[in-house]
């Protein structure tokens, strides 16, 4: 369970004035959960994401996961617990240009050096149709194959929660409905999902559909 308690999130402004990106958010998340945010831009929605995957502190208010309040937690103690539990995909993918498609899986592993990580880089790779793209660059791939591979390394460490910003935003409705899929079968399975969407068909997958405005979640 992922738990934000009167969140509060501030950046200083260009200008000098103040930001609140999340504005006393409150938030509960149970395992099954397949959750989505809407939002105009600027409304607080990646700063969430970041405050609920342990990389960005709020200023005031929890966040809790399984009942372990991770911002009170050394930075080592929460990053390691935060790449166990806690799964990313971005719309960018952010795969790292010069380790192929398999090295990219693994790099997940390096929060837990104890984990499985080679044979179930496999499996997620035979899930995904990706297991011929092993040692191709991600520049050799398709689009879909990159966010497959994306979604694949969030999924290694057997996480609880994923969370996901805009992850369909550079694909194709095949390619999109696949991830979707995949979304679904991972919070039908006992995970968590908190997605950020711009498309409010993607929606239809949800349990739950959140908005966001000006920092507030609603
Ligand atoms: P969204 O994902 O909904 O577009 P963000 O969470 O990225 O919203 O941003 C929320 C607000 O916080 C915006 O006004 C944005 O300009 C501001 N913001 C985000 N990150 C920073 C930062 N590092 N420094 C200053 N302001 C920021």
């Amino acid at each position: 369970m992922l738990e934000l308690k009167q969140v509060e999130k501030r950046y200083q402004g260009k200008k000098g004035n103040t930001v609140t990106a999340l504005d006393d958010v409150t938030l509960e998340l149970t395992a099954g959960e397949f959750v989505t945010v809407q939002g105009p831009s600027g409304c607080g929605k990646s700063t969430l994401l970041l405050v609920c995957g342990g990389l960005l502190s709020p200023d005031r208010g929890e966040v809790i996961l399984n009942r372990s309040s991770i911002y009170v937690q050394s930075p080592e103690a929460r990053a390691k617990l935060c790449g166990q539990r806690i799964g990313f995909v971005f719309q960018q993918f952010h795969l790292i240009p010069y380790l192929n498609l398999r090295d990219n899986i693994l790099t997940a592993a390096l929060t837990d050096p104890s984990a499985p990580a080679p044979a179930r880089a496999d499996t997620l790779m035979t899930e995904f149709g990706l297991q011929d793209r092993a040692h191709h660059l991600p520049a050799a791939l398709s689009i879909g194959e990159r966010q497959r591979t994306a979604l694949a390394r969030a999924l290694l460490n057997e996480p609880q929660v994923i969370l996901a910003d805009e992850p369909t935003g550079n694909l194709d409705p095949d390619n999109s409905a696949g991830v979707l899929a995949s979304l679904s079968r991972f919070a039908d399975s006992g995970g968590i999902v908190l997605m950020v969407t711009h498309n409010p068909d993607n929606a239809r997958y949800a349990s739950r559909c959140l908005h966001m405005n000006e920092g507030k979640l609603s």
